[in-house]
């Protein structure tokens, strides 16, 4: 899974920061940002979608991936062409 942290709505809970620390470290106001690789490896996917799932202001949304069906609406194949 790949996401995106919107820091203009976190309003600074921490609840994100509290399911999966190593992802959303908090500053010295206690407002969120995403740490490293937007790419959730695998193990950490359950953690991270807790932290989304439970972010109050919903700050924290999936992105589509890619070659992963599961994700985004409208997919479509990589390199073909729209007109
Ligand atoms: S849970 Fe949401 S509002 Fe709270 S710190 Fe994390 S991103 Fe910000």
């Amino acid at each position: 899974m790949k996401i995106k942290l919107d820091r203009t709505l976190c309003d600074g809970f921490g609840i994100c920061a509290k399911h999966a620390p190593e992802h959303f470290p908090l500053d010295d106001w206690g407002y969120a940002s995403l740490a490293g690789n937007p790419v959730i490896a695998p193990t950490d996917e359950p953690a991270v979608t807790r932290a989304l799932l439970d972010c109050p202001v919903h700050a924290i949304t999936t992105l589509p991936e890619p070659g992963r069906p599961d994700t985004g609406s409208a997919a479509t194949a990589p390199g073909s062409a729209q007109k």
